[in-house]
């Protein structure tokens, strides 16, 4: 076997961040946070963030549930680290169609590893899994939930080929 699906690289992206979690733990210091949970799954992703101004300045988060939540997690936090609250909130609602449009979505480019987490569309039940993170964030950052159907969605050119992180 010569060639390995993609998505075998994609899973194992995040059994990696499920195994060596980024910014798991708690923040000395920290001026927002949040805790969501999804019952269905029996997840629970809490954040902590420490905002300097409209920046996010550190962010960690502590859970535990399904490898998909708290991967989704891991990688929502090494992207939104030191990020303006309204980048991480546009990150948020675009991560949040890639969800919603399934496998023909073009990932964006800007989401990094969580491109890894768009397998998981096909999968209705464990959408709300790979959601967790980013609600979460959105209740710490005072945003709610703002699940817009409608705009938000960004097109970019796909990056199937490309294997980098
Ligand atoms: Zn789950």
């Amino acid at each position: 076997m010569a060639e390995v699906p993609l998505t075998s690289l994609y899973q194992e992206l995040i059994l990696e961040h499920y195994r060596h979690p980024r910014n798991k733990g708690e923040l000395a210091n920290h001026t927002v946070e949040a805790h969501v949970a999804n019952p269905v799954c029996g997840d629970e992703v809490k954040i902590q963030i420490l905002l300097d101004g409209g920046r996010i300045e550190e962010i960690a988060f502590d859970g535990q549930g399904c490898s998909i939540s708290q991967a989704s997690a891991s990688m929502m936090t090494a992207l939104v680290k030191r990020t303006e609250r309204s980048e991480a909130i546009r990150l948020a609602d675009v991560f949040t169609d890639m969800m919603h449009n399934g496998e023909d979505a073009s990932p964006d480019k800007s989401l990094g590893d969580l491109r890894a987490l768009q397998g998981v569309s096909k999968f209705p039940v464990r959408i709300r899994c790979a959601l967790l993170a980013f609600d979460a964030l959105r209740n710490a950052l005072g945003e709610g939930l703002q699940i817009d159907s409608v705009g938000g969605t960004v097109h970019s050119d796909r990056s199937e080929g490309e294997t980098t992180h």
